[in-house]
């Protein structure tokens, strides 16, 4: 038997797991870090305790596992997506801590380029929306920040990496700096049609070219890791930043394959094949990966919240002891009695787009019981998941006929059959919740020849679960319609939002 080492960088831990070549989890170490908030809306992660957390939990999920070292063929790595990182390039030290995606310090910068007009040239060169969200704008405030850094970055001597980048360099002593596509395409500095650094907006932000890593196949050999490390070298060969892995994990492989991720938020995915779309429901265009030499696209959108209203059911309302009560919760009554729940805390994501909408509870009565509003609860993740679904299959064209899911709100069974109903399609959970690792796992095992090719994959035995859609079509229907008109009542606390049409 082999195996393969997944690293999961994530937001707030890193995680390692060691897989069989059959795809099942052998060991796992996990550890949370420190995140650091200096304002209001910053956040910020300290580069080498990302790399020192994750590198202790290779070698406890190693030692866990108990195998002989030279079973383990490849590693991968996945990784919280766009958070920015520059260091020296001889010394690997950080100029400034790691600012995370969350980060929103260089709002105003991004809103002096969509004000200075260009929206559409950014969209159309790297499939985003301008936003604080992506690396750009926190390379360039990181550069103004450290004094003297535009100088030594324009002699090469600092590199700019996502979080895949400065793990491969550390692993690899420092010998490479690189990454794969479906990071690339995260930074807003990546033309995803041309498939290379975009001169024009590198020029933009005035940030010089010499400090981006390579961009590799998402299954190239990236490197081996120095041997002190774990006792041998192990051939690093597979990136992919941590929604794209989720999709391969979950073998979203053909065009039209569509996942959903119900973590703290939900994140939709799907593989539109070797085109991409530019989309009119506000989701973004993202390279998926480019397995050996062959690029695929993904529509993505964005549900702020979904665990976390599970969470405040638990916390601030004190309906339930814990997020699993919630099912059963759901299931005692028999509908939510005419209760609709917006979560609409942060705003409101894809597609409706309006930052300034707030949760809104519709349709009280007298006979309200805490049961609908959990009930509702769940309903609202299954219905705003079924927007953004909707949305995609309005700008693809293309009509997709089963939704993979996972994540930890996916443990909750009343919700993937209310979403079955929804869809009026099948709901697929995986066995393993650990589609984003697992991705990370086949991407190295391609990479390495573990596999042959996705087909291979494909036929690993895999125990799924699938929810049927039962409910009749002019309930749903009448559901759907007044959970729009609810959608509507939330945004009128903000600017007004956007419906995709209706069925
Ligand atoms: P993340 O990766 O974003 O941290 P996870 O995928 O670990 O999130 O999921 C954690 C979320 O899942 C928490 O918000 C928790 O409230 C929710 N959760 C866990 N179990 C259930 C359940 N049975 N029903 C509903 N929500 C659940």
């Amino acid at each position: 038997m082999k195996y393969i080492l997944a690293l999961d960088a994530g937001t707030t831990s890193n995680r390692a797991i060691l897989f069989d070549q059959l795809g099942n989890i052998h060991s796992v170490a996990q550890k949370e870090f420190q995140q650091f908030f200096p304002h209001p809306g910053w956040v910020e992660q300290n580069p080498k305790e990302i790399v020192s957390t994750t590198l202790a939990m290779a070698v406890e999920a190693i030692v866990q596992g108990n195998i002989p070292r030279e079973s383990i063929a490849a590693i991968g790595i996945t990784n919280q997506r766009e958070t920015t990182i520059v260091w020296d390039r001889k010394t690997g030290e950080p100029i400034y801590n790691a600012i995370v995606w969350q980060c929103r310090r260089t709002a105003d910068q991004a809103e002096e380029l969509k004000k200075k007009g260009y929206t559409n040239a950014i969209r159309e060169k790297t499939g985003l929306v301008i936003d604080a969200y992506f690396s750009a704008t926190k390379i360039k405030y990181i550069l103004d920040a450290v004094p003297g850094s535009y100088e030594r970055a324009k002699k090469g001597e600092l590199a700019f990496g996502t979080v895949d980048s400065y793990l491969l360099y550390h692993l690899t002593g420092g010998k490479v700096h690189a990454t794969d596509p479906s990071n690339a395409c995260r930074t807003m500095l990546y033309n995803i049609v041309e498939e290379k650094w975009d001169e024009e907006i590198l020029e933009l932000l005035d940030i010089p070219k010499e400090i981006l890593p390579e961009v590799k196949d998402s299954n190239a050999l990236f490197g081996e890791s120095d041997p002190q490390l774990f006792g041998r070298s192990i051939p690093i060969s597979g990136i992919l930043g941590d929604q794209q892995a989720a999709l391969f994990g979950q073998m979203c492989f053909d065009k039209g394959e569509v996942k959903n991720t119900y973590g703290t938020g939900a994140f939709v995915l799907m593989n539109t094949g070797g085109e991409p779309i530019f989309s009119q429901h506000g989701l973004l265009t993202s390279i998926a990966w480019k397995l050996k030499g062959e690029i695929s696209y993904a529509l993505e959108g964005s549900i702020f919240t979904c665990g976390s209203a599970i969470s405040w059911l638990k916390n601030e309302m004190n309906f339930i002891e814990k997020p699993e009560d919630s099912e059963k919760m759901a299931q005692s009554v028999e509908d939510t009695n005419g209760v609709f729940f917006v979560p609409a805390f942060t705003g409101l994501g894809t597609p409706y787009w309006d930052s300034n909408a707030r949760g809104t509870l519709l349709g009280l009565s007298n006979g309200t019981k805490k049961e609908h509003i959990v009930r509702a609860t769940l309903e609202s993740i299954a219905l705003m998941s079924y927007d953004v679904i909707h949305a995609m299959e309005l700008d693809s064209g293309i009509e997709h006929s089963l939704l993979k899911v996972d994540g930890g709100v996916a443990k909750n069974e009343f919700l993937l059959e209310f979403q079955a109903n929804i869809l009026q399609e099948e709901v697929q959970r995986s066995k393993t919740l650990e589609s984003t690792a697992l991705g990370a796992c086949f991407m190295a095992g391609l990479g390495v020849g573990l596999y042959k090719d996705t087909e291979e994959i494909k036929k690993m035995c895999e125990d799924n679960t699938i929810f049927t859609p039962n409910m009749d079509l002019s309930t749903r229907n009448e559901i759907l319609s007044r959970w729009h008109n609810a959608i509507k009542t939330a945004s009128y606390f903000g600017d007004g939002t956007k419906l995709p049409e209706e069925d």
